[in-house]
């Protein structure tokens, strides 16, 4: 295989629609938590997809289930038959968690919106008309469709496409008083990341989440956690959720869930099963067989103690060493797990394009902070040499 990278960039630039800014060089191949471009440079990745490509790339047991995925035949057959994959995948995520059932969506945009409809779904079945509202938070990001853009206050991303779904409302994220002012009985859900991605990594308070919970029950309201970037063991815990103590009733995850395969869900209690019936909300491709198997492989193995132990103990060694660097930019490192990000007094955005030069990919959180949100598969030495290379970059600004 030989790709011609300016051919590539140049094909890009020419056909596909210019929503992204992407740096100059092409990826051509990746291999634990490194991924090669077409010249054959190395970048140690510290990225994953966005918080997707939990086991790094080339994963043996993730090739292996995805060769036998094909091996059936069956990469689709549409939600209108049975499968094995998909009723195993089910019953994992429940058996690991709070829920009780579980619906397959496709992305995290689509579980949260999915999230939405089954709440008020639930009002209604609880004989509330017009309780339809959602109640979110400052920073948040819950993806960029109607009504989870809706819920994302960022007005770069909505202003443009504004009219927006109505009713969603907005408190100070891990400001309990703020939420309790925005309540209302027309909120039929409260919707919150236990630890802010997109927004610039922020862990809620265990006072904050706590405080949600009781907010939603007095209100006879839902309580969503939006894990799809920090849940299924990113934060050293399989749901982020537990280290809070607080259960949510209907939980989305996506990003990690088949491990870079397309595939999202909803986890729900059974109260909010019961409000949903036969032909209420569909999906054509969600939860295939495809994609379910290599997700099975995925949460068994992300799911196991020595695993999480694992991402706990690297999670703490990457905050002592960014600790370490002792640098004047650095304001603030907060994270849990392996979702760290740096704040910084200076742009997040050169910090990266200085590690594309040096080898590393890195992402921002919002304007300040850079984020690490690595395959959990990274080793202690990669850490350290990731660590090192902000270092340097830091050094030079
Ligand atoms: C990425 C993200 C989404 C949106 O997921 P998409 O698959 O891009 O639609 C929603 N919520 C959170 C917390 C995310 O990080």
């Amino acid at each position: 295989m030989s790709i011609n990278t300016q051919e590539v960039i140049q094909n890009e630039q020419n056909y596909v629609l210019g929503v992204y800014s992407r740096p100059p060089f092409v990826l051509e191949r990746g291999a634990g938590s490194t991924v090669y471009d077409s010249e054959g440079k190395a970048y140690l990745d510290c990225v994953a997809g966005i918080a997707v490509n939990v086991l790094g790339y080339s994963d043996a047991g993730v090739n292996q289930a995805i060769a036998e995925a094909a091996e059936s035949g069956l990469l689709h057959v549409s939600n209108l038959y049975h499968t094995e994959p998909h009723a195993r995948l089910a019953r994992q995520l429940c058996e690991t968690s709070f829920a009780d059932k579980v619906h397959f969506s496709l992305t995290g945009a689509d579980a949260n919106e999915g999230a939405f409809k089954f709440a008020r779904r639930y009002a209604r079945e609880q004989g509330h008309e017009d309780k339809y509202e959602i109640l979110a938070f400052s920073n948040a990001f819950h993806g960029r469709l109607f009504g989870s853009l809706a819920a994302t206050p960022r007005e770069k991303y909505q202003q443009p496409f504004q009219p927006l779904m109505p009713g969603v409302r907005f408190a100070e994220f891990n400001n309990l008083a703020s939420a309790q002012a925005a309540m209302s009985d027309k909120v039929c859900a409260i919707i919150v990341e236990p630890i802010q991605g997109e927004g610039g990594v922020y862990p809620a308070s265990q006072e904050f989440l706590q405080g949600l919970r009781a907010l939603a029950d007095q209100n006879d309201a839902l309580l969503i956690f939006d894990e799809v970037q920090c849940g299924l063991g990113r934060a050293g815990t399989l749901w982020a959720h537990q280290g809070y103590g607080v259960e949510p009733d209907i939980l989305t995850v996506a990003k990690p869930l088949a491990a870079g395969l397309p595939i999202g869900a909803i986890l729900m209690r059974q109260k909010v099963a019961d409000a949903m019936h036969k032909g209420d909300h569909a999906s054509t491709f969600a939860g295939n067989p495809f994609t379910t198997h290599v997700a099975n492989y995925v949460v068994k193995r992300v799911s196991q103690p020595e695993f999480l132990a694992d991402v706990r103990e690297k999670g703490e060694y990457l905050m002592e060493l960014l600790a370490e660097l002792n640098s004047p930019h650095v304001k603030e490192i907060r994270g849990k797990g392996l979702i760290v990000g740096v704040e910084l007094d200076i742009e997040a955005g050169p910090i990266v394009n200085k590690g594309y030069e040096r080898g590393i990919l890195l992402v921002s959180a919002g304007p300040n902070v850079v984020r690490f949100v690595p395959p959990l598969t990274i080793t202690k030495e990669e850490l350290a040499s990731a660590a090192g290379i902000l270092g340097d970059i830091l050094r030079e600004m």
